[in-house]
């Protein structure tokens, strides 16, 4: 018998993604998640996977990330919009 096979299945767990993509509002300063609509006054920027395939996508392509774009982001703490266009850190 292999090792692995000795692992018994009630110690297998299901795993979690947990993504943070930051900005800082231009108008405020406030720290921004753009993945957490509480950051973002409500309202869900990822639909659809929007935000995190563009900051994913094959994980390494520097083209990609000058191209990443969220509009109309709304600061909770300010309430101005802005838009996001760049990754870079
Ligand atoms: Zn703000």
């Amino acid at each position: 018998m292999t090792k692995n096979l000795d692992i018994p299945m009630k110690e297998a767990t299901d795993a979690y993604l947990d993504i943070e993509i930051f900005v800082n509002c231009p108008h405020c300063d406030f720290l921004i998640d753009l993945l957490n609509e509480g950051d973002t006054n409500n309202h869900n920027h990822n639909e659809e996977g929007h935000v995190i395939r563009q900051a994913c996508g094959d994980g390494l392509s520097v083209d990609l990330h000058k191209q990443f774009e969220v509009n109309n982001v709304t600061c909770s703490e300010c309430e101005n919009a802005f838009n996001v266009k760049g990754l870079t850190r």
